[in-house]
Formats: structure tokens, C-alpha cells, sequence
């Protein structure tokens, strides 16, 4: 999977910098900030397992906190799905978020 990395991260793969002490560092500033802790997709609070999604890889190895928005591992596998789409994947990833969650809300 090819991550368009600039800075820190392109020596690294996603994967290895998502296992990284750096990332772990950086999601424990996120979950101690005043961000917002409901998913972003559909809006359920925070729980245990919570994922971090990037709005954007731009700053992968030295994300702003407003680079991350908290999501259930299931609304995350939606938007990485939505990602994938090629109609999508040209519009970037924050784009992709968005249409996760007008999807969710439509369903339920
Ligand atoms: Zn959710
Ligand atoms: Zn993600």
C-alpha cells in the first residue's frame, strides 16, 4: 500500500509507524487533549478499541491532533472502504470521511 509519505515518515511503512512508540505517543496526547472523543462516522462515544483516522496522511510522523479524528473500527473499515473507490480515491482521504459518514446517517 502506497502512502504518499513526506518527512519522518518515508522511511518507515504505515504499518511500522502505526505500531511506532511515536504513534502511541501521539494517540495518548490525542485521548488526553480537548478533541472531540465520539466517532466521527456515527457519533457513538468512546470506547475501548476506539481508532485514530487521518483526515490526511500530509503530516504522517508529525501529525497536528486536528489531523485525527477518533472513529469505532468498524466506521473506520467504512471509510478506508469509501477510500478505496475509485471515484473517491482521487479526492483524498478527508473527503472519503465525510461521504462514511452522510452513508451512516442515510442507514440509520
Ligand atoms: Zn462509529
Ligand atoms: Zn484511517
Amino acid at each position: 500500500m502506497g502512502i504518499p509519505g513526506k518527512g519522518t515518515i518515508s522511511k518507515y511503512g504505515y504499518r511500522e509507524y502505526i505500531n511506532s512508540p511515536q504513534w502511541r505517543a501521539k494517540r495518548d496526547d490525542y485521548w488526553a487533549s480537548k478533541m472531540p472523543k465520539d466517532c466521527y462516522v456515527c457519533g457513538a462515544p468512546r470506547k475501548p478499541g476506539m481508532h485514530l483516522h487521518h483526515r490526511t496522511y500530509k503530516n504522517l510522523g508529525n501529525e497536528r491532533l486536528m489531523d485525527l479524528v477518533p472513529v469505532c473500527p468498524a466506521c473506520h473499515d467504512d471509510i478506508h472502504h469509501v477510500h478505496q473507490d475509485p471515484r473517491f480515491k482521487s479526492k483524498g482521504l478527508w473527503y472519503a470521511t465525510k461521504e462514511a459518514r452522510k452513508r451512516r446517517a442515510k442507514k440509520s
